[in-house]
């Protein structure tokens, strides 16, 4: 089979004629990048250092592609000609450093996989709000579009590159994926907005973590569009210092913006190249600013690639949002019970806090990240009247609410938690899991979180 290159090919050797591909991480992104890899001729290798899912082994084998788990054979990984190191291996890991001592490329699946695709791309990063963002621009352009979804979500791009190859994609991006990148392109790019995350893997050096989202813009030229949150200091004065080329996009919940999407009598304007369309929040299915904030940029998206007005209209009204993310779960006794298990930080439960509307019995707590609560503490005041802390260390939570609020109860059982909010919570008031944490101490992950909290919810 032909090795099909695009352009810039020739600024890598190593994708230029058939070689050794090896992929570290046999996940999704790892398992996907070896089909498509094998299929454009290459000879793979998937090693993985933990355990890989049965599911992933069956493909594997059923496509004849040579796997390990549990052990890096360094032999069988040095001889590459190109790496494809999946996001959640981090460069201090010893096998990482040898590699890249050793000068072989190291590319991301992204990477990778855009190199066999003419696809239009939305690239969309940032801390919070990428798979909202995401899974709603695709739900817009989907009305009149061939498109597909990918990055963090479902599917591989790699594997929907090989399988159905769409003319569009919509992709979510991490930090991770954009670390591995030569010269990935989205013709339109996004950042949500930045806050500290992820610090661990930037050397605790917030800049680095920053400089990593800009690489999402670093190859595009003024055809290409970056859209992002002008409200978000920490971006607009990255941007002031770091000027790109792409074509700025910016949207605002406060000012006036000539190209780009601004708030304005409850309606989004949305103006690029002086062609001007407007769309009601009124109709707007998702709770918060944020989610104004998400819509905006979702609806540059599809005004940039030409969807109809009223398409735009029809899709905002009709999308449900995604699971775990400011979902309204059930009304029991007039008391409304939220589940945002994804808010595994600060600035995400800042947004769930500010768009609750009544009195709040609030669920918080788990594997703290370095979090600094103060941001909290204006809604807290305003708005929270019991604090449920659902973690093995509270001891942060505890000191920074604790004269805050009249109630504060400790748990480690998601069920109990939600049997004292049920307890708490009076006709009117609200209850909120948004927990500003990570779940690994006491659930599998945050879905496991949410889903917990659901059933907990469904079985009062
Ligand atoms: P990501 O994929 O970046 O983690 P999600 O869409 O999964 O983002 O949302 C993660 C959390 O952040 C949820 O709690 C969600 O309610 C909140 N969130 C969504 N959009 C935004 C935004 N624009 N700004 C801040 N928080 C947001």
């Amino acid at each position: 089979m032909k090795n099909e290159l695009k352009n810039g090919d020739s600024l890598k050797p190593s994708f230029g004629g058939f070689g050794r591909l090896v992929v570290l991480g046999g996940g999704e992104s790892g398992v996907g990048t070896a089909l498509l890899g094998k299929a454009k001729g290459y000879d793979v290798f998937v090693s993985d250092k933990g355990k890989i899912k049965e599911k992933y082994k069956q493909v594997l084998i059923h496509n004849e592609i040579e796997w390990e788990d549990e052990k890096h054979t360094e032999a069988k990984i040095l001889n590459a000609d190109i790496i494809m190191k999946s996001p959640g291996i981090p460069d201090k890991a010893p096998l990482v450093k040898q590699i890249r001592e050793q000068g072989i490329l190291v590319v991301s699946e992204i990477e990778f996989a855009s190199k066999y695709t003419n696809a239009t791309i939305v690239g969309i990063t940032g801390s919070n709000g990428k798979t909202t963002t995401a899974t709603l621009t695709h739900h817009l352009l989907k009305g009149e579009l061939e498109v597909g979804l990918a990055g963090n979500i479902g599917d591989s791009f790699a594997k929907q590159i090989l399988e159905k190859d769409y003319p569009n994609y919509v992709l979510e991006i991490s930090s991770f994926q954009l670390d591995d990148i030569v010269d990935f392109k989205p013709h339109i790019a996004v950042i949500t907005n930045i806050s500290p995350d992820h610090l661990d893997r930037y050397d605790y050096k917030y800049e680095n973590y920053i400089a990593s989202k800009f690489r999402i813009a670093e190859n595009q030229t003024k055809e290409d569009f970056l859209i992002y949150d002008a409200d978000d200091e920490v971006l607009t004065i990255w941007l002031a210092e770091h000027p790109v080329q792409s074509t700025l996009l910016p949207f605002s919940l406060v000012k006036t913006i000539e190209n780009g999407a601004y708030l304005e009598n409850g309606n989004i304007i949305i103006t690029i190249n002086n062609n001007k369309i407007i769309m009601p929040t009124t109709s707007l299915k998702l709770e918060g600013n944020h989610n104004v904030k998400n819509a905006m940029a979702a609806s540059t998206v599809a005004h940039l690639l030409k969807i109809r007005k009223q398409t735009i209209r029809e899709s905002l009204e009709n999308f449900q949002g995604v699971e775990h993310r400011l979902e309204q779960v059930l009304k029991i006794n007039k008391v409304q019970y939220f589940n945002d298990s994804k808010a595994t930080n600060v600035n995400a439960t800042y947004y769930a806090l500010e768009s609750m509307d009544a009195p709040t019995v609030w669920i918080v707590g788990g594997v703290d990240k370095g979090n600094n609560y103060e941001e909290l503490f204006p809604f807290v005041n305003e708005k929270v009247k019991a604090i449920i802390c659902l973690g093995v260390d509270n001891e942060k939570i505890l000191s920074a609410f604790g004269g805050m609020v009249d109630v504060v109860v400790e748990t480690q059982f998601m069920s109990e938690a939600v049997k004292i909010a049920y307890k708490l919570a009076e006709a009117g008031d609200n209850v909120l899991l948004s927990p500003a944490c990570a779940s690994f101490d006491l659930f599998e992950n945050y879905e496991d979180r949410g889903r917990q909290f659901k059933e907990a919810v469904r079985n009062l």
